[in-house]
């Protein structure tokens, strides 16, 4: 069953719920009881929007030579 991630608008606190998909988009109730709480994207979508940071040479500025 996926876990989805939901972030309570009321006190801030984030927390996951195990639910089936079908179930995915009905409201959460925060561990404290609010019921204004947003679904987050969570690590449940894979693909998509993969993190391409750009590892770098290490090199930076003092690798061109332009620092003295
Ligand atoms: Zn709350």
């Amino acid at each position: 069953m996926p876990r989805y991630e939901f972030r309570c608008r009321t006190c801030g606190d984030t927390f996951e719920l195990s639910r089936p998909m079908a179930q995915s988009s009905d409201p959460a109730t925060c561990p404290a009881g609010h019921d204004d709480t947003v679904k987050l994207l969570s690590a449940v979508a894979v693909g998509g929007a993969a993190a391409s940071a750009p590892s770098g040479g290490g090199g930076g500025c003092c690798g061109g030579g332009c620092c003295g």
